[in-house]
């Protein structure tokens, strides 16, 4: 057999993409599908969307590759996380529309739980901070404010599940209610360290066991699906950032990959511990393999590549966002100017949420390019900051880390990181890393790839870049963000 079919739904498009045995790129198909806002906060999906357009890219990127089920040795599927949908197990249709990460609306909820000090019980066992991102309490949501949701889910009418088990479900038809420990440890249910559903969380969120699928290994055999016109095992499955964690190729304790898109997602592999963080960073798991679990430190910026689309849409000093390279080349450095992209207040390490953009630094001589320029740098310096808090927790000293994502092309950014990181930063020619991930995890477990160390040999840099900046030039940088951070933050009166 000649591929393996990764099936990565994202928040915005559901993609398929065709994977040869080298881990290249064959073919690709995507669709968007509608984002719902139903009030200011709120952001929801429709499930059957989903699974429809999955299901379209799927049996379109086989047509492009001219390739019939009996090409593909196996699925894998990647997704957006936490996103939470609820369906009848009868009739397997959605009892409402799937609540996405970004939705906030239970917000107060979660303050009610750090106001009850749950906040140490949590992260213990979880591994997160409370936050509405995660699916326990959009869970919660759905049986207290759909009609008869919680009768019928005290019944065991009822299934939960995020993307990966809803594609799974449809997949095989209604037969596998199943999902992966990545996906498990995003919501905000499950024992990280005792790899299990948490009974006292349950109960907690008022949510019956019987509705939550079962976790199995990342790289395993989930079920079969007849769909596509012949019988295909799923055989992996993992959360977008995990995913994109083992497609970079970060499988030994202490490798980083970063992805820089909207915003940023860190992820640190600590190996077979999971690590507490004193720092605010997420403690998640990374993978369970054979029955070996490991795990990953977590740190997101808000806003990253944002920042790119707020100097086109909100200063409209380049046209689009590869614009911003030449501009900020242009000029031999930022002139003293800093910006705090802290448009959405900040992430870890920070977790401030009153602090606001800050533009510091200027003077008469500041022109549009020396913006630009502050605009990649505070890029760069959020995520050193991350990077830092990860050092510390975890003990471990960054080699080199892992590039990928939409602006990971800009070669200015990825040496002003480089340089501030002062460590090697390495860009991988495919750059589908979160669909290579899901490919590889299915791949190893059909044989399609015999192990790990095969897949790590596919693994190729487009392009390495290596830190050139003086150590006191650096520290010049550091200390000025330090100072422009402090002007950013609790900046909003509450
Ligand atoms: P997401 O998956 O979060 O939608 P992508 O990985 O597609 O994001 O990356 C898109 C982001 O990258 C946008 O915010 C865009 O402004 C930014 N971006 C794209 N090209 C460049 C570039 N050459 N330099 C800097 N930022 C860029």
């Amino acid at each position: 057999m000649k591929f393996i079919l990764a099936l990565d739904q994202g928040t915005t498009s559901s993609r398929a993409i065709l994977f040869n045995h080298d881990g290249g790129i064959v073919a690709v198909a995507q669709k968007e599908f509608k984002q719902i806002f139903p009030k200011p906060g709120w952001v929801e999906h429709d499930a059957q969307e989903i699974w429809a357009t999955q299901a379209g890219v799927a049996s379109e990127v086989l047509h492009k590759a001219r390739a019939k089920a009996e090409d593909v040795a196996a699925i894998g599927i990647t997704n957006q996380r936490e996103t939470a949908v609820v369906w009848d197990r009868k009739t397997g249709k959605p009892i409402c529309n799937a609540i996405v990460w970004q939705d906030r609306r239970t917000a107060p909820v979660c303050d009610k739980l750090r106001a009850r000090k749950l906040d140490k019980l949590i992260q213990r066992k979880t591994g997160l901070v409370i936050d509405a991102y995660f699916s326990a309490t959009k869970v919660q949501w759905i049986l207290q404010n759909v009609k008869g949701a919680k009768a019928r889910a005290a019944k065991g009418e009822l299934a939960f599940g995020t993307i990966d088990s809803w594609l799974l479900w449809n997949l095989t038809g209604g037969e596998v209610h199943a999902t992966d420990v990545s996906n498990a440890s995003r919501t905000m249910l499950y024992d990280i360290r005792k790899g299990d559903w948490d009974d006292e969380l349950l109960k907690l969120f008022g949510i019956p066991r019987s509705m939550l699928p079962e976790v199995k290994d990342s790289s395993g055999i989930f079920g079969e699906t007849t769909l596509l016109g012949g019988s295909i095992p799923v055989a992996g499955i993992a959360g977008d950032q995990q995913a994109a964690l083992f497609g970079q190729v970060c499988t030994q304790p202490g490798m980083v990959k970063n992805t820089y898109g909207t915003g940023c997602f860190m992820l640190m592999n600590t190996g077979t511990k999971p690590i507490a963080s004193k720092n605010k960073l997420l403690t998640t798991v990374a993978w369970r393999i054979n029955g070996k679990t490991e795990y990953a430190l977590e740190g997101s910026v808000f806003i990253a590549g944002a920042a790119i689309q707020w100097l086109r849409d909100g200063l409209g000093i380049i046209k689009k966002s590869p614009d911003v390279e030449p501009l900020a080349a242009s000029v031999p450095d930022t002139g003293g100017v800093y910006l705090v992209p802290a448009f959405a207040g900040l992430g870890a390490p920070h977790w401030d949420a009153y602090a606001r953009g800050t533009l510091v630094g200027m003077t008469r001589g500041t022109t549009a390019a020396h913006i630009a320029r502050a605009a990649l740098e505070g890029i760069a310096l959020q995520v050193m900051d991350i990077l830092k808090a990860m050092e510390a927790d975890a003990g471990i000293k960054l080699k080199e880390l892992g590039v990928d994502g939409g602006a990971c092309v800009n070669n200015l950014l990825m040496q002003m990181q480089c340089d501030l990181l002062g460590v090697p930063t390495l860009r991988p020619k495919i750059n589908e890393t979160t669909a290579l991930g899901a490919a590889f995890l299915a791949g190893l477990a059909v044989r399609f790839w015999n192990n790990q160390a095969q897949i790590a040999k596919q693994w190729q840099v487009d392009k390495k870049f290596k830190p050139a900046m003086k150590a006191a030039a650096r520290t010049k940088i550091t200390s000025g963000w330090n100072r422009a951070l402090s002007r950013a933050k609790a900046w909003e009166e509450s």
